[in-house]
């Protein structure tokens, strides 16, 4: 059993060895979970927050700058 050593990767919290070579954030797929679901909280927090303060169009303009 081999894995090609250019495509082993470790979690940067746990340590535990990445399988996947698509794996592009170095997070093994349970904390990639919690890191997507960490970003997405904060980012509709953040969205929730423009809306209120600024109103509608700003909040269209930082899902513009989220997107990018
Ligand atoms: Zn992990």
């Amino acid at each position: 059993m081999e894995i090609m050593s250019e495509n082993l990767k470790k979690c940067k919290v746990c340590g535990r060895t990445i399988t996947d070579k698509n794996n592009v954030t170095g997070l093994c797929p349970k904390h990639q979970k919690a890191a997507n679901t960490g970003a997405a909280a904060v980012g509709l927090a953040g969205l929730g927050f423009a809306i209120k303060k600024f109103g509608p169009k700003m909040a269209k303009a930082a899902l513009k700058i989220i997107k990018k």
